[in-house]
This record gives C-alpha cells, structure tokens and sequence, in this order.
C-alpha cells in the first residue's frame, strides 16, 4: 500500500498515511494540532519509510546515499538513537526541536542567529 506524506497548513507538520484507496479531502487530521486543513505533498520520488523505520535502518548502513543526507526528516535520528540505547526518553524539548529542524531547518537557523 502507498505511503503518502501530508502537510499541515496550518502547523506545518508533515505525517506520513498508509493510503487505502481514495482519500476523503478533510476527512485527514492533522496528528499534531488537529487542523483538518492537510494538503498531500507531492513524493519526490525516494523510498518511503516510516520515522520508526529510519530510525532503525539508521546504523545499519555502512554508507548513506546522498539523498539520506538531504532528507531534513533523517536530521537528529543519530542523537534521538544514542538516546534509545542509553534509555532516556527524549523530552518533548528535544523533540519539538527535532521536528523543528525537520520540517522546517531554516526557521530554527534563523531562531538560533537572535
Ligand atoms: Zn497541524
């Protein structure tokens, strides 16, 4: 079954749904704020993987491709794992800033300049 990433606009927080069939228009929410307002974003054509699924295929390559590197959704699954192996639970700081960095680095770029 296709993956397909949706955009919040209102947020701008970006989910991934396990398409099945035809997608009702508003019948999606947004997982963060709760705005039905999502907008499907076009795939640019690299494999899918759930967050969950990066993270643990993420140590098991040797080499990442460049487009790992380019993907703003791999950025922090390093220290997010460090983190899973010493038991911590990350806190909800350190994910917001995650998700930050994510979906939008130049925000957080701009914020750390100020
Ligand atoms: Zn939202």
């Amino acid at each position: 079954m296709p993956i397909y990433e949706f955009k919040c606009t209102s947020c701008g927080y970006v989910m991934e749904v396990l398409v099945q069939g035809y997608v009702v228009p508003g019948e999606l929410t947004c997982e963060r704020c709760g705005s039905g307002e999502v907008k499907k974003v076009m795939s640019s054509g690299h494999y899918h993987q759930s967050q969950t699924d990066r993270l643990g295929s993420y140590g098991n390559q040797s080499r990442k491709s460049d487009s790992f590197y380019s993907d703003t959704r791999n950025i922090g699954l390093h220290a997010e794992q460090m983190l899973r192996k010493a038991g911590v639970k990350p806190t909800e700081e350190f994910k917001t800033k995650l998700e930050r960095l994510r979906t939008n680095p130049a925000s957080v770029v701009k914020d750390s300049d100020e």
